[in-house]
């Protein structure tokens, strides 16, 4: 299975956050989120989703402690529309916290969440 998966690609797999934003917006669910004069609220968090001392790859962040041992890791910007009157959340598309060509630096969950921000606005 991860010889299939790994090789895919995600981005096209985001249409489906708007498929489902716009299947909720046109059967009038999306309007129960509205808050403050008709805006939504988007929370955004950061998770990691995989950490490994051993494996890692080309996309992965690292963080070397305070003994010199180092530990990769992948995380994500996860989006979703929040209401404080809705029990449920909308996910939205997420943004992948990797090393961004042209940057030295490694990605953080700050730069993660303007990109997404930028993109989504
Ligand atoms: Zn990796």
């Amino acid at each position: 299975m991860r010889n299939v998966l790994d090789k895919t690609e995600v981005e096209p797999l985001f249409n489906v956050f708007t498929w489902v934003l716009q299947s909720f917006e046109q059967g009038g669910w999306l309007k129960r989120y509205k808050f403050l004069e008709g805006q939504y609220l988007i929370a955004l968090d950061g998770k990691n989703y995989f950490s490994s001392s051993k494996i890692h790859c080309s996309q992965c962040n690292h963080r070397t402690d305070q003994n010199g041992k180092t530990n990769y890791f992948h995380s994500v910007i996860l989006p979703v529309i929040v209401s404080p009157d809705q029990s449920e959340v909308i996910s939205l598309a997420p943004e992948f916290i990797t090393p961004q060509d042209g940057h030295e630096k490694q990605d953080c969950e700050v730069a993660g969440a303007k990109r997404w921000i930028d993109l989504h606005k």
